[in-house]
């Protein structure tokens, strides 16, 4: 019996992109089609162009592919979730429209999973050509910070194109949790994985989704999803903060014991409140922002919402 395989494809507004991400997988089916069997899962992210029109389209000549579409743009995060709620089959693969993801790599993936017994296979780019180097370097830098902080064993230039085993895919879905971080979630769940490297590749119609600012916010969801280090830094600092000013007390008492007190210092005084009132903002807004998310968990509002199924 072949295996089956599902392709979970989130896409926003990406009419022009998913023309040619299914004639490129066209080429992966055919020539996996003795081992393996495939549908192409989209998951249509709320798009307010023709994407969902170009998808009925596809259905109606190719019945492997299958679509859900949101109500509204709920995040790839979310749209992900969906394809991998709804995919069948011993295999799943995640990956992006724009052709990013290799399609080419699929066949190796499946070698991989089933001649080397690996559960997972993922992927990472080499290089980062073709993006602003403001873009990478930050980028580097959340992927060093995030891994000393957290348990979640994410790999710089990892992409969420990975290829899982049924089992993966189950304990994917077992973590509910609303504010999602894919990336941190695979590597949280272990099991055993396989990393492939490719060249960055630039996508091949539309433009990214992602501005610096929501990278940005992508990283401090990330952080908070993953670690509480912050708030013991926070605590730490407090502390600190506290030895200091009381050897500054000690250091105040004796030199007025000794010298008198003269009245001077209202300079520095208004450097230690104003230092001081600093730290403590933005320490209540730290504890804020893990507060708000838990906020949110305790909503237990559902992920995404389903407006079409086909
Ligand atoms: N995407 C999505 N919802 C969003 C943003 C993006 O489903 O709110 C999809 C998008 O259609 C693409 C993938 O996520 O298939 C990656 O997006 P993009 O190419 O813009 O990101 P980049 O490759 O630049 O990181
Ligand atoms: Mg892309």
């Amino acid at each position: 019996m072949n295996k089956i395989c599902t392709c979970v494809v989130p896409c926003f507004n990406e009419e022009d992109a998913v023309g040619f991400f299914y004639e490129e997988m066209c080429k992966v089916m055919e020539e996996e089609k003795d081992r393996t069997q495939f549908a192409l899962l989209f998951v249509d992210d709320g798009s307010c162009d023709r994407t969902l029109e170009r998808l009925k389209e596809l259905k109606e000549k190719d019945d492997r592919v299958k679509f859900i579409s949101f109500s509204r743009n709920f995040g790839k995060e979310a749209a992900l979730y969906a394809g991998l709620e709804h995919a069948e089959g011993n295999y799943v693969v995640t990956m992006d429209v724009d052709l990013q993801d290799p399609p080419r790599l699929i066949p190796e993936m499946i070698r991989l999973i089933e001649e080397e017994g690996y559960d997972s296979v993922a992927t990472r780019r080499v290089s980062r050509k073709g993006e602003p180097m403001i873009r990478s370097f930050f980028a580097r830098k959340f992927y060093h910070i995030i891994n000393r902080i957290s348990d979640a064993d994410i790999v710089d230039g990892a992409r969420d194109f990975r290829m899982m085993k049924r089992s993966m895919v189950n304990a994917v879905l077992s973590i509910k949790e609303y504010n999602r971080f894919t990336k941190g979630i695979f590597g949280w769940v272990g099991f055993r994985t396989k990393w492939l490297e490719f060249e960055n590749v630039e996508r091949v119609a539309g433009e990214t989704k992602w501005s610096f600012w929501k990278l940005f916010r992508y990283a401090m969801e990330g952080i908070i999803a993953f670690s509480t280090v912050p708030l013991t830094i926070v605590s730490i600092v407090g502390v600190i903060v506290c030895m200091a000013s009381f050897l500054y007390f000690m250091f105040v008492l004796v030199r007025a014991s000794m010298v008198g007190n003269p009245v001077a210092g209202w300079p520095s005084l208004a450097c230690l409140i104003t230092f001081l009132s600093g730290i403590q903002l933005m320490g209540i807004g730290l504890v804020g922002l893990y507060l708000s998310k838990t906020y949110l968990e305790t909503k237990k509002r559902p992920i995404y919402i389903t407006k079409e199924i086909g």
